[in-house]
Formats: C-alpha cells, sequence, structure tokens
C-alpha cells in the first residue's frame, strides 16, 4: 500500500483469520474456566469519562501522566478517554447500578485496553485484557483464590515456564511509615535519581521502587522495605494467603519490590511472569485494592482482582508450539445449471440444519474449477449436483479423500454426509 494513511495506526494489530482462531479457541478456554469459578460476564464502554481514571488510576502514574488517548467531545466539550484498563470502569458500572451491597459479586470482563506507549513486541498501543474482580469479599480466601484460578489457567493451557511473585502492601499504616522513610532514603541520594524518580520523590515514592532504569537497581535493592512496617492483621493476611498456596502446591516467590503505587492497592499483590518473552515478560498481575469503591464514591467495600495480557499469553503459546488444527467445513457444494442452483442452496440449509458446516460454491465456473475450490476449503466431502440430478431431486456425494462418488436423494443426503465424514 502506498499511501501510509490508509494503514493500521501505529501499535494496534489487525488480527487476521489464521491467528484469530487461536483467539476464538482462547476465548473460549478463558471463558469455560471462569464459569467453573462462578464469575459472571460484565461489559462495560471503551469510553469513559476522563475523570475516572485519573482519579482511580492517580495522577502520578504511568498510565495517567503520559499513556492516555484523552480527547474532547467534539460535539459537547466532554473530556473523554479510551479505557487503558478495566477495573475503574467495572467498579464506576457496579456502583452506578448498585449490584454490590446486597451480596458479593465476582466478575469478569474483556476486550480491547489503549495505551500510548512505545510499541515493541509484547506492548502496543491496543491490546486486549481479561480482567477478574471480586467484589465485596475482605478475607484472604479470594485472594488465594484468585491466584490459583490462574495457576489452573496455565495449567489448561499447558504453560510450564510461568512463575509467582507474590508480595503484599500492608494497611494504610503501614504504607505511611513506609513512605516516609522511602522520602527520607531516596532523598538522601537524590543525584542517583532519573527524572521519573525524582518526579516521583515526593509524590508517589513507592514508585521508585517498580522503576525498569538499571542505573538505580541498586539503589532500590537497598530502600527500606515495605514488610518490615507490617501491622499484625495485614501479617495475618499475608501469611493465610500464603499457607493456602502451600496447601495447594502453587509455587511463588516472595518479591518485595512488587508494588502499585497508589493509596487504595493494599495487601495482596501478584505478579505472573515468564522468560520466555525477553523483556515483556509479564503476563498477569492484580492484587487487593480495598480503597477503590470509596475513591470512586461508594460506600467502603473491599475488593480484589486481576488482569492478564491476551497478546503476551497467546505469544507465550505460540512460543511454546501450540498450533491448532485450521477450522474445519465439512461440505463443499457444487453446482451447474439454473435448477442445480436453486437445489443448492435448499441442501446447504438444510444440512447446515443437520449441524453441518458448509460452504456453498457461489460465483459460477466449471465443475472443475469448482472441485479445486472445494479441494481447497478442506471439506471432507462435495455433493455435486448438475442439471440431471435436480431433475431427479438427487444429488451426488464424494468424499474428498478418496472413495466411491453416490448419487442419493435428497432426503438420504444427511446421513450419507455424516457416514462419509466420520
Ligand atoms: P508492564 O509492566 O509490562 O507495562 P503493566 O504493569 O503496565 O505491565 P497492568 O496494567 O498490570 O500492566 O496490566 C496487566 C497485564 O496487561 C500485563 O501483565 C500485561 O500482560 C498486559 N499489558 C499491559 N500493557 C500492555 C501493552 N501495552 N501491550 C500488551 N499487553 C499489555
Ligand atoms: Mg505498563
Amino acid at each position: 500500500m502506498s499511501d501510509a494513511t490508509l494503514q493500521a495506526v501505529r501499535g494496534m494489530n489487525d488480527i487476521l483469520p489464521d491467528e484469530a482462531e487461536l483467539w476464538l479457541w482462547f476465548e473460549e478456554v478463558a471463558r469455560d474456566w471462569l464459569h467453573s469459578y462462578g464469575y459472571r460476564n460484565i461489559r462495560m464502554p471503551l469510553v469513559e469519562p476522563t475523570a475516572l481514571f485519573k482519579r482511580a488510576i492517580g495522577e502520578v502514574t504511568d498510565i495517567v501522566e503520559k499513556e492516555m488517548y484523552s480527547f474532547e467531545d467534539s460535539l459537547n466539550g466532554d473530556e473523554l478517554t479510551l479505557r487503558p484498563e478495566g477495573t475503574a470502569s467495572c467498579v464506576r458500572a457496579v456502583l452506578q447500578h448498585n449490584l454490590l451491597y446486597n451480596a458479593p459479586q465476582r466478575l469478569y470482563y474483556s476486550g480491547q485496553m489503549f495505551r500510548h506507549e512505545r510499541p515493541q513486541k509484547g506492548r502496543y498501543r491496543q491490546f486486549h485484557q481479561f480482567g477478574v474482580e471480586a467484589l465485596g469479599f475482605a478475607g484472604p480466601d479470594i485472594d488465594a483464590e484468585q491466584i490459583l484460578m490462574c495457576a489452573r489457567l496455565w495449567q489448561k493451557l499447558g504453560l510450564r515456564d510461568v512463575s509467582l511473585q507474590l508480595n503484599t502492601l500492608g494497611d494504610s499504616a503501614a504504607r505511611h511509615s513506609h513512605r516516609a522513610k522511602l522520602i527520607a532514603y531516596f532523598g538522601k541520594h537524590q543525584e542517583s535519581l532519573d527524572a521519573d524518580a525524582t518526579r516521583r520523590l515526593h509524590s508517589n515514592p513507592l514508585r521508585i521502587l517498580d522503576s525498569k532504569n538499571p542505573a538505580m537497581q541498586d539503589l532500590i535493592a537497598a530502600a527500606p522495605k515495605l514488610m518490615d512496617e507490617l501491622g499484625d492483621d495485614a501479617l495475618r493476611h499475608f501469611d493465610e494467603v500464603q499457607a493456602i498456596l502451600k496447601r495447594h502446591d502453587v509455587p511463588y516467590r516472595i518479591n518485595p519490590r512488587l508494588v502499585r503505587g497508589l493509596d487504595y492497592y493494599n495487601r495482596t499483590v501478584f505478579e505472573w511472569e515468564t522468560t520466555q518473552l525477553g523483556a515483556q515478560g509479564a503476563i498477569c498481575a492484580g492484587g487487593r485494592y480495598d480503597g477503590l469503591v470509596e475513591l470512586i464514591g461508594g460506600k467502603p467495600a473491599p475488593a480484589t482482582g486481576f488482569a492478564m495480557g491476551v497478546e503476551r499469553l497467546l505469544a507465550l503459546l505460540h512460543e511454546n508450539g501450540m498450533a491448532l488444527p485450521r477450522q474445519e467445513v465439512d461440505v463443499y457444494v457444487v453446482h451447474q445449471g439454473e435448477l442445480a442452483g436453486r437445489l443448492a442452496g435448499k441442501v446447504a440449509e438444510l444440512m447446515r440444519d443437520n449441524n453441518l458446516r458448509v460452504l456453498l460454491h457461489c460465483g459460477g465456473g466449471s465443475f472443475k474449477s469448482q472441485m479445486k475450490r472445494a479441494d481447497a476449503s478442506g471439506a471432507r466431502a462435495a455433493v455435486i449436483i448438475g442439471d440431471d440430478e435436480a431433475q431427479a431431486n438427487e444429488v451426488s456425494v464424494k468424499p474428498m479423500q478418496g472413495g466411491e462418488q453416490k448419487r442419493v436423494s435428497v432426503e438420504n443426503l444427511t446421513a450419507t454426509v455424516n457416514q462419509f465424514i466420520k
């Protein structure tokens, strides 16, 4: 294509039919898995008021500072944003429709997310997540259940090289004293901070721990640990999450640097990663966010959730040699002549009534060229109709793998085809 403006937006991918088959398969596996834990589907708009994300994700974060697709609605001036993640919208929807306070909710959603990042392997500007949120549950049992769920999905997908990192962010008192210690510690080493870290020193020092800058890693490794500030309740919660994981033989590593730099995140945080995808190794991340419901304007309610990146998971399946058989066609219908054409349309619908996957030849052409299409389609049988057959209300059925062609009445067609494609 010569006109560059007629290409997809940079960082946003087309998913072509061969690849889309893997997506369909994955989505089905994921839905079955979510339903097996009692999660119910919820669907939110792709566009939300910008203020929702500013408030829910926080002003001093990579996402809000530099990754959001925000724009003004040219018709009424509303400030809008393409969703960069789903948690904020999900909580907004639950509050708006008053779903939460009678019974806790286990919810999931899936679909496109948008972040204006530098596109590279495993990092796109439009990407897809499955998001899972449990609202109204306070105990460590649900945190552990969500982690066990993930382990089960990896097993269903045949993924072996994924490992779990776990941390706790404690409660707000612990975070406040930790925050003060971080500011003092990084403040003493200001000459070693990069621009992001300098900016965050007072606004969001916890986030400095999350920096990917190699030059700052030694400094970060020696920083004060939140783990040393934990109160009794948070410690007990964390111990119980770990005990459940151990009972279910799910291995994990505690990583004190695993953080979410926002005040409403608390206690459990976790991330699943793989070494098979280079720098973009995080496939799933989540944790507890007991402060968010109140922040978005609801009565306080505990919550915990996670999101997984579909592109990265599917890339991992490809790395592991996952290949799907092509979407199958049972029957290709070839026909020539006006009467035959009418009968062809009728028998194609009849076979579909009987749950067969049928390609009806369209566009005319000789029997020979139509049979070539039948071959290329991968169909296991061809139904052949000439005017001769049509006059007698009969059709010929030919097994594509070789074997005798058989002429049958329309009535006996489905049974014969079923015999041939077995
Ligand atoms: P990263 O550290 O890789 O930027 P993140 O912390 O921004 O990830 P989350 O907001 O926790 O990611 O999103 C959950 C998951 O969504 C990630 O673990 C990843 O698999 C996927 N993800 C996030 N951003 C992208 C992106 N730009 N392209 C593809 N997948 C993404
Ligand atoms: Mg990111």
